[in-house]
C-alpha cells in the first residue's frame, strides 16, 4: 500500500517574513498522519523552515552531483543536509528547461542524494509540443530509463509526472491522459527494476489545486501531488492535504 504523498514546491519564493505559513502548513501536516506531506523551499529558507517545520519534512529544489568544489553557486548533498532538508526535487522541468539540464544530470543528482541520505522527487514530463507530435509517451520513458539512478527504490525515490505544459498554467490533462501516463510510468519502473517499482510512488504535478486535487489523486497508479504556485499558502495547500487524507482513510 502506498501511502499518498503531498509535496510543494516554493521554487523561487518565500522570505522569513512567510515563516507562518510553513509553520500552518507543519500544523495541517501533523494534523493529518495518514498523508506524508513534504514542502522544498528555496535554499535559504531551509534552515529557518527547518526549525519550525515539526514533522513537516523540509527539502530543497535541486542540488549539484559533487560533494564539494569549485563550481560557484551551486550547493551540494551534504550541505543540503546540514541546514536541515530532508529531501530534494530533481529534474524539474523549470531545471531542464532553464538550465538545460539532462536526464543524466538527474540521474548523477539523484545518486548523490541518496548517497548522504536524502530522500529524492524525480520529475519526468513531455512538452506541448512533444504531447501534439504523439512523442509524450517515449519522451518519459527515455526521460525515466536515462534519470532512474541504478539502486532506486520506494524507501527514498519517488516519481513525478510533469506535464511541463501544466505546469502554472492552469491547464490540466484528462483524467485519462494522466491514468495512461502514470500505467506506462509504473511500467517502465517495473521494466527496469522489477517488482520493488509496486512501491515507488508516482506523483502528478501540474496545476493541482484545491478544486481538482480529489479528482486527481483518485486516479489510479497517482500517489500523489507535486505542487507548485498551489503551496505557497497553508490557505491554499492545505486543503490538497485534506484531499488526499480522504482517499487514504
Ligand atoms: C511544479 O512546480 O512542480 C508545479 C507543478 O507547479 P504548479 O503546481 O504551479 O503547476
Amino acid at each position: 500500500m502506498r501511502r499518498k504523498l503531498v509535496a510543494g514546491n516554493w521554487k523561487m519564493h518565500g522570505l522569513r517574513a512567510q515563516l507562518p505559513e510553513i509553520e500552518a502548513i507543519a500544523a495541517a501536516a501533523a494534523a493529518n498522519p495518514s498523508v506524508d506531506a513534504a514542502l522544498c523551499v528555496p535554499y535559504t529558507l531551509i534552515h529557518p523552515a527547518a526549525q519550525v517545520a515539526g514533522v513537516l519534512p523540509i527539502g530543497a529544489q535541486d542540488l549539484h552531483e559533487a560533494d564539494k568544489g569549485a563550481h560557484t553557486g551551486c550547493i551540494s548533498a551534504p550541505m543540503l543536509v546540514e541546514e536541515g532538508a530532508t529531501l530534494t526535487i530533481v529534474g524539474h522541468s523549470e531545471r531542464r528547461g532553464d538550465q538545460h539540464e539532462t536526464s543524466h544530470d538527474a540521474y548523477m543528482k539523484s545518486s548523490a542524494a541518496h548517497r548522504h541520505g536524502l530522500t529524492v522527487i524525480l520529475c519526468v514530463g513531455e512538452t506541448q509540443v512533444e504531447r501534439d507530435a504523439g512523442r509524450a509517451e517515449r519522451v518519459v520513458q527515455a526521460q525515466i530509463e536515462k534519470s532512474l539512478p541504478d539502486d532506486a527504490h520506494g524507501d527514498w525515490l519517488t516519481l513525478a509526472y510533469e506535464p511541463r505544459w501544466a505546469i502554472g498554467t492552469g491547464r490540466t490533462p484528462t483524467m485519462e491522459e494522466i491514468a495512461a501516463m502514470h500505467a506506462i510510468a509504473r511500467a517502465k519502473l517495473h521494466q527496469m527494476i522489477g517488482d520493488p517499482a509496486l512501491d515507488v510512488r508516482i506523483l502528478y504535478g501540474g496545476s493541482v489545486t484545491g478544486a481538482n486535487a480529489g479528482e486527481i489523486l483518485a486516479v489510479e497508479n497517482v500517489d500523489g501531488a507535486l505542487v507548485g504556485g498551489a503551496s505557497l499558502t497553508a490557505d491554499k495547500f492545505v486543503p490538497i492535504i485534506q484531499a488526499a487524507k480522504a482517499l487514504s482513510a
